[in-house]
């Protein structure tokens, strides 16, 4: 039986945007991924500082950001367990979902420099087939360096091209927040969504 390719993307989408969008299509056209799920992360460990939009907010903005695009779906393995949530086990735990599937992690840049402090990082990198890592502009790291750390690692990365504008969430909030023009970086019906509820106010 031939293997599918089936993408893992991981995010806290606070809000989701035309950015994480680009990424996703470019990483199902690059790597011929049969399935993208979407993993929303119900509380980042790393935005600990920070307030968080609730889950069901997040989620339905997701939902509307992806609903027409047949690839893409939204996995709950994180959402339904308890946290906290490692990488290294919803790998796992996906990788029983789907035995059929080699996986495929995106990672942002910044995630990648940082994977030597995140939990049995040479076992998620060993568990998963490639690397997809989306860089923003000036974001730099050393291959090198991370190869040192974790030996194998270099092989498994491939960088994902895309004219990408530098866009994030935190930027889209410090817009809304601050009356600036936003609406275009987002799906249409994301941004109808945070007008009804006003978010990010
Ligand atoms: P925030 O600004 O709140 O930190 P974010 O825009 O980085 O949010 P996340 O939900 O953290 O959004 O994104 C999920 C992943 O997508 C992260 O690994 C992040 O680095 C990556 N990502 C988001 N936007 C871009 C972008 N424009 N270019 C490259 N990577 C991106």
């Amino acid at each position: 039986m031939t293997r599918t390719k089936i993408g893992l993307f991981g995010g806290t989408f606070d809000p989701p945007h035309v950015g994480h969008l680009i990424l996703a299509s470019e990483a199902v056209h690059q790597f011929g991924l049969s399935r993208l799920y979407w993993m929303l992360t119900p509380d980042p460990p790393h935005k600990q500082a920070q307030p968080i939009t609730s889950l069901p907010h997040r989620l339905k903005m997701l939902q509307s950001a992806i609903v027409d695009n047949p690839v893409f779906e939204i996995s709950h393995l994180e959402i339904d367990r308890p946290g906290p949530h490692y990488t290294v086990d919803t790998v796992r735990l996906l990788a029983e979902q789907r035995p059929d599937a080699d996986i495929v992690l995106l990672l942002g840049g910044d995630s990648l420099r940082d994977l030597p402090t995140w939990r049995l990082y040479a076992d998620l990198v060993a568990a998963v087939h490639q690397i997809g890592v989306m860089r923003r502009l000036g974001e730099d790291f050393d291959m090198l360096t991370l190869e040192t750390k974790i030996p194998g690692l270099t092989e498994k990365v491939v960088f994902i091209d895309a004219p990408l504008q530098n866009l994030s969430s935190r930027e889209i909030r410090r817009r809304v927040l601050s009356g600036e023009a936003y609406r275009y970086y987002l799906h249409p019906a994301v941004y109808e969504y945070m007008e009804t509820h006003h978010l990010y106010r």
